[in-house]
């Protein structure tokens, strides 16, 4: 008995050494790094966070200190792993107190413009809050309940498990739940089910003052439509409840050609105007060269056989090519549906290209670029002239294209062979079908605006540095305005 009470009485007393340590150590950190207030240094040390908060450089506050993007850089004095949604709220409590420490969380890091960042602030690293919970539910009510920190691409793999998958996608799915959800989410499944935020049935968030809270669009429901697409300005998105639908064995991808603008938008509306069973579940576009750099990259396969000769004349330097996609399971005659919606199009015929797929692979289809992209570092590694893909400054946004924008807008380097920018198949009109408030308000303001929202840019070159900025500076007008409408619409609220 004796022996036991010393035993428990050693480690009472190394756990106290071990806390008063490691208390000294983050004081002691934190108080030589560039965080200005010094009181906060003590709060953070005394509050007995459960994950690690590193202030010695290192890989995670390098990694912190840069985005997709390249462009923008920020280095901040510290980064908190957290274990628990508690760590989030002592950490934002304390900011909360602060007069000058800034704090942002950062999920995957694929922002482009620096959002994820907190100059000489505390960065708060998503990933290691994650998990996944499906919840099955009678009458197509099954939802995934998913940590903020978790990635789409594992909700995909656990849903599927259970037959299940979200349904509506990024084209992108290494991205976080928090990351997408406070922006928006969008892809060639937005026509139909809206962006991600349009897809979430409840979310847990703390909220600037470090209150957990959970809200929906029934329960604190400005704040719910707050946070979901409030670019992490209204809270830290720890959990959200996201809608599943069935899943789908496969997945029946095409490519049509166009040479004319004209028919291509307006093909493009066609098949977005069905919005019920019999439509393509996934429609995007994209634009290219009409030239030997542009035409191997419209066939799926890269050893495919593209017939030139098939394209007019009459066309112009540029390919417009309409890209759309359907689920099936397997025994269904996906051929015939895709017949009789396909031969209404007017695309070039004889240039259409179909690629056959899971339907895991399809919803992941940008990570064997990806990989194939870092094997490229790989290879250029040691030739300093060369850049790498991923160190080198890109520009890739997904954002709306109105209607009626002009041609000569979305056609970027007329030379090159890659995808400069790519259009979402719909008009203002259906894609803010008011689903939620934001989109509403959204909506209205690019309508009065007739503002440019550009879509993705993937390309490296002076001429798509400038559309983004351009892109960006008219973004950050739209979201001023609709900001300062939100803020009015709360004040007016705390009148009432
Ligand atoms: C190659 C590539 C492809 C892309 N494809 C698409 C696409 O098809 N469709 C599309 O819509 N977007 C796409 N994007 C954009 C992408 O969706 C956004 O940049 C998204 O925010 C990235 O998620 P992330 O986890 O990397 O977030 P981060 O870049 O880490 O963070 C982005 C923003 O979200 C905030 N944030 C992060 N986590 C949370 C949280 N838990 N709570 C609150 N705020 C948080 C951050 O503070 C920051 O403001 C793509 C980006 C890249 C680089």
């Amino acid at each position: 008995m004796g022996c036991v009470r010393s035993a428990m009485a050693l480690w009472w007393l190394s756990m106290i050494i071990f806390i008063v340590r490691t208390r000294g150590d983050i004081y002691g950190h934190c108080i030589s790094s560039p965080i200005v207030d010094k009181n906060a240094c003590k709060k953070i040390a005394e509050a007995n966070l459960e994950g690690p908060i590193v202030f010695t450089s290192g890989p995670s506050i390098t990694e912190a200190s840069s985005d997709f993007g390249g462009i923008v850089k920020n280095k901040p004095a510290a980064v908190l792993s957290p274990a628990s949604v508690g760590d989030i709220s002592k950490l934002i409590k304390i900011a909360n107190e602060s007069p000058n420490l800034t704090i942002a969380a950062r999920g995957n890091g694929h922002a482009v413009a620096g959002q994820s960042q907190a100059l000489n602030g505390i960065v708060v690293n998503m990933t290691s809050l994650r998990g996944i919970q499906i919840v099955q539910k009678g009458g197509g009510e099954s939802y995934a309940d998913v940590k903020g920190g978790e990635f789409w691409v594992n909700v995909l793999r656990a849903a599927q498990a259970s037959g299940l998958s979200p349904r509506s996608w990024t084209d992108y799915i290494d991205l976080s739940i928090g990351g997408t959800l406070s922006n928006a989410g969008i892809s060639g499944q937005t026509y139909r089910y809206g962006p991600q935020i349009s897809n979430v049935l409840q979310l847990e968030v703390v909220t600037g003052n470090g209150n957990v809270t959970n809200c929906s669009s029934e329960d604190q429901a400005d704040l719910f439509y707050s946070t979901l697409g409030g670019l992490g300005q209204f809270g830290i998105i720890t959990g959200a409840q996201i809608v599943l639908q069935k899943s789908f064995d496969r997945a029946s991808q095409w490519r049509f050609v166009y040479w004319n603008f004209t028919d291509f938008t307006h093909d493009q509306e066609i098949l977005i105007s069905f919005t019920q069973g019999g439509a393509f579940d996934y429609v995007e576009g994209f634009v290219i060269a009409n030239n030997k750099n542009g035409w191997p990259s419209i066939p799926f396969l890269p050893n495919a056989t593209f017939n030139s000769s098939l394209i007019p004349p009459t066309a112009g330097v540029m390919l417009y090519i309409i890209e759309a996609t359907l689920y099936y399971d397997e025994g269904t005659n996906v051929n015939q549906t895709v017949q009789n919606i396909s031969s209404e199009l007017g695309f070039i015929r004889g240039l259409e290209f179909n690629l056959d797929t899971s339907y895991f692979d399809f919803l992941y289809r940008v990570h064997p670029q990806e990989l194939a992209d870092r094997a490229n570092d790989d290879e250029h590694e040691d030739q300093s002239d060369i850049r790498s893909v991923e160190e080198a400054p890109s520009m890739n946004s997904n954002q709306y294209v109105q209607k009626n924008h002009p041609e000569e807008w979305i056609i970027g380097d007329k030379n090159e062979g890659v995808h400069t920018i790519r259009r979402l198949a719909r008009n203002d009109e259906q894609v803010f079908v008011a689903r939620s408030k934001l989109e509403e308000q959204l909506g209205e303001l690019i309508k009065e605006e007739r503002s440019d929202l550009c879509t993705r840019l993937s390309k490296k070159t002076a001429e798509t540095f400038m559309a983004f900025d351009k892109c960006r500076s008219t973004n950050r007008v739209v979201f001023a305005k609709l900001s300062k409408r939100v803020s009015e619409a709360m004040r007016l609220a705390e009148l009432d």
